[in-house]
């Protein structure tokens, strides 16, 4: 990491601490904050800053970083990352697009524009690893992006989500549910490399099939509105990194049916 630091830092761009940038020859359609959902992924994180920053200048975009890792015991909850990471990176900046991005995903294409769009977006639509194709109709994972009030309107991401699979699901029913629609990007251009990596460890989440069927009812009590978490909150030089333990208490009324 130090390493990707150092060389980014060189190349004469100015970063303010946690790594905001802004570019210094025009005003930036978007302010940008893109939320990364981590836990023991090392490897991964200098691989996407050393691509995604540069996209990110060349777009003449404002953004900010945030690492948002999770410690403690419990199952991964990429959901409730996202939901933390928005409200601490809405405490630093002014933001007006949020992008919620896995750190494994690598776009391949500089025309897949990382400012929001007038409708909530889906950037990762073909990745190698589906032999770029959508898997199907309503994928939203990956990598998505939404305005901040949209983001609101919407009240989050749902907190249910302990272990892999079904959030990103859920998120898509709440867009709909609230009356937006998906837009994507056309062609080839939402095509991603993702970086191998194993599952050792992780756990599936078994109850998203019956959280999903209730996610009309959920959005109303479980996502921004019922969270509570105490945050850790380290500025590097080319992001902002966010600990948070969370626990099942984090979010009451987070199973709630
Ligand atoms: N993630 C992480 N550590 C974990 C599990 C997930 O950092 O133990 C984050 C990471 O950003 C990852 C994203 O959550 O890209 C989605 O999880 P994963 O990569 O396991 O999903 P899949 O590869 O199955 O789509
Ligand atoms: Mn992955």
């Amino acid at each position: 990491m130090v390493e990707v630091e150092r060389r980014l830092l060189e190349r004469g761009h100015h970063f303010a601490p946690g790594g905001h940038w802004s570019p210094s020859d025009c005003t930036p359609r978007w302010k940008v904050a893109i939320l990364i959902p981590f836990r023991n992924r090392h490897e991964h994180l200098p691989i996407l800053l050393r691509h995604l920053i540069p996209m990110l200048q060349r777009q003449r975009l404002q953004f900010g970083f945030y690492v948002v890792e999770q410690t403690g015991r419990e199952p991964f909850n990429r959901a409730m990352l996202f939901n933390v990471g928005f409200l601490e990176a809405m405490k630093d900046k002014a933001w007006d697009c949020m992008i919620f991005h896995d750190v494994d995903h690598i776009p391949e294409n500089d025309h897949n524009y990382y400012g929001c769009r007038d409708m909530p977006r889906h950037y990762s639509v073909l990745l190698d690893k589906y032999y770029y194709a959508l898997p199907y109709e309503e994928f939203f994972g990956g990598v998505s992006g939404l305005k901040v009030d949209h983001i609101h309107r919407i009240n989050g991401f749902a907190n249910g989500f302990w272990g892999w699979g079904g959030e990103d699901d859920d998120m898509w029913n709440r867009v709909h549910n609230a009356g937006y629609s998906v837009s994507r990007p056309k062609g080839d251009i939402g095509s991603y490399t993702s970086i191998p990596h194993h599952h050792h460890g992780e756990v599936q989440f078994l109850g998203r099939y019956a959280l999903l069927s209730k996610s009309k009812e959920r959005q109303k009590v479980d996502g921004l509105n019922n969270l509570y978490y105490s945050p850790l909150v380290v500025r590097r030089p080319l992001y902002t990194n966010i600990t948070v333990d969370l626990s099942r208490d984090s979010a009451p009324l987070q199973n709630y049916d």
